[in-house]
């Protein structure tokens, strides 16, 4: 693995514990094997990044092996464009398994022999309630279950009704099958669940081949136990269905892996389930799922966080037994850290203001040095063009500035970052009082920045010739909801009234440096006193698109600091 930080210090938590543990007791011959096991119901999402990085750096810190097992038992919701999606983000976070990619559906034969042996031994039964008096029939945490009158059908006749139900015979919703297990415990789970359910649907690996689908917790422990897993690691959510899941591995007498649940990852300012992702990208409130305000990976690395910066975010987050939610300032501090390594810092103006610098030759033009990143030298510098036109931005002027106000306004001087001092002299407005552009003076002493004579100014502009510069879309995004927790609502609100308003404005007129006409897509760069840009997809020779990764300013070391 490239890159990744933690990789020379040893990592501590109860996961890692526990595998110690059984690999000392077990002999340092046993080899660890974890898998990551999707459901392709959708694009993974920077929790589902916290889990691959587990799953996958234990197999790597242990020397054993990590699966890629789609659990693709629901055709009803899953597609191949999810699959393709999930991979291509686990290798772009920088993962490998190697040749183990399973399917879950590649265990059905499997998973239906399994079953026929439950059935045989008196442990499965074919139940005719529909879903409505199966749920009634459940019970709830404080009273009983009570048992469905197809419970003490025959070994033969549940059979019979079984190998029925996967030829065919019945329709969606008719039968079911059940592990029959005890309909008083208190955990919901134990309540004879269900096995099997009739679904004439086609699935996206197996086509028409079956029309009986299994469990998610039917197939789910079963598919971990013939791969072989020895640590089977998953959410908290999970561990009301260990006992089952136990329960059917020992009915089988098969291999028995080890589940240890840990605490989801929660972000704040966004939501992580897949199903309201789904939402907002299928009624259009965000552009599909690699929309940058996404918390989808797909969407980090359309906006320009790297593998890294995410790793290192998942590694520093550690893992834990108790639910709770990470602010989403200590991610984009991640972010920040990594971008200000790598990224070349370049000028651009968002909202561009003319100046004209009344003393400087209508032709000339000079080529002014400028380092690329500060905090990589090797990077070099490159040359700026000056010439008598440039923008500057909006906001760096007021004509009547407030006291705290240094940058520029009429008669002040401020410098241009590797240019020259210069000084506002005229305000040019149209017959609105809208401010059309400036004239100023420059000190042609003051080249590179500073005065032979040792004034000093106050602020530091950005700037670009506009006989130079290239014009390019810029979106500014920002938090896609309003809320810290969107999923706390009111009565008759919805998770969507959360949604940010200003989570993107697009501005079209941005005046860039030259140096940036041949940008790639994927490239970031640091747009001096203003943040972090990369270039987006949708990028042309025709037209470059900026999508803003992240401001410069650390919110993280301001709230770390309160803590
Ligand atoms: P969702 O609840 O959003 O639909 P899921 O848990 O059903 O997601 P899966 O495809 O089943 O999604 O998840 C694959 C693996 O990723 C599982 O092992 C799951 O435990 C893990 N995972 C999912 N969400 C998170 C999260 N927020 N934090 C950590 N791990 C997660
Ligand atoms: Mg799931």
């Amino acid at each position: 693995m490239d890159n990744n930080k933690d990789n020379n210090k040893e990592k501590s938590d109860f996961i890692r514990e526990i595998i110690r543990e059984d690999l000392e007791r077990n002999g340092s011959n046993q080899e660890i094997h974890t898998r990551f096991p999707p459901e392709p119901n959708g694009y993974l999402h920077i929790g589902h990044a916290k889990s691959i990085c587990l799953n996958f750096g234990l197999a790597d810190e242990f020397g054993g092996k990590c699966n890629l097992r789609f659990d693709d038992t629901n055709p009803v919701k899953e597609e191949s464009e999810y699959v393709e999606s999930i991979k291509k983000d686990i290798k772009w976070l920088g993962f490998d398994w190697g040749d183990r990619e399973y399917y879950a559906s590649d265990y059905f034969e499997k998973l239906y022999e399994f079953a026929l042996i439950l059935i045989k031994k008196g442990k499965a039964y074919v139940c005719d309630l529909n879903a409505d008096e199966i749920r009634e029939y459940r019970g709830t945490l404080t009273t009983p279950g009570k048992e469905s009158p197809y419970r003490n059908r025959s070994i033969e006749e549940n059979l019979r009704l079984f190998k029925e139900m996967k030829e065919g015979k019945y329709p969606d919703g008719s039968r079911v099958l059940r592990a029959k297990i005890d309909m008083s415990s208190p955990n919901l789970n134990m309540r004879d669940p269900i096995m099997y359910r009739i679904l004439h649907k086609r699935h996206h690996r197996t086509g028409n081949k079956w029309c009986i689908y299994p469990t998610y917790d039917w197939a789910h422990g079963q598919s971990d136990s013939i791969e072989n897993i020895t640590h089977s690691i998953c959410t908290l959510e999970f561990e009301d269905h260990r006992p089952l899941y136990d329960w059917f591995i020992e009915q089988l007498g098969i291999h028995h892996p080890r589940q240890i649940e840990f605490a989801r990852l929660n972000l704040t300012y966004t939501v992580m389930s897949k199903r309201m992702l789904l939402e907002l990208v299928e009624k259009k409130y965000v552009n599909g799922w690699d929309d940058p305000r996404m918390p989808t990976i797909s969407g980090m690395r359309r906006r320009g966080y790297s593998p890294e910066a995410i790793r290192n975010f998942c590694s520093e987050i550690g893992l834990a037994k108790a639910e709770s939610t990470i602010d989403l300032a200590f991610l984009e501090h991640f972010i920040r850290e990594d971008l200000n390594k790598k990224a070349a810092r370049v000028m651009g103006v968002l909202n561009p203001l003319k100046i004209i610098i009344d003393n400087y030759p209508d032709d000339k033009q000079e080529e002014l040095e400028a380092i690329n990143n500060p905090e990589d030298l090797n990077a070099g510098t490159r040359k700026i063009p000056f010439s008598k036109v440039l923008y500057i931005e909006q906001d760096d002027f007021m004509e009547n500035p407030p006291n705290k106000f240094y940058r520029l306004s009429p008669g002040r001087e401020v410098r241009l970052r590797y240019a020259y001092f210069i000084k506002c002299v005229d305000v040019i407005k149209d017959k609105n009082g809208n401010i059309l552009e400036l004239h100023c003076v420059y000190d042609p002493s003051t080249k590179g920045g500073n005065a032979p004579d040792g004034r000093k100014v106050k602020s530091t502009l950005h700037w670009v010739s506009a006989r130079h510069a290239i014009t390019a879309e810029v979106r500014l995004y920002d938090k896609l909801f309003i809320k810290e927790n969107p999923l706390k609502l009111k009565d008759g609100e919805d998770f969507k009234d959360n949604l940010s308003p200003n989570s993107l404005v697009v501005i079209n007129n941005c005046k860039l440096e030259p140096y940036l006409k041949k940008v790639k897509p994927g490239e970031v760069y640091q747009f001096e006193r203003l943040g972090y840009f990369c270039v987006d997809t949708d990028t042309t020779n025709e037209k470059i698109i900026f999508n803003r990764t992240v401001t410069l300013k650390d919110e993280w070391a301001k709230i770390s600091k309160t803590l």
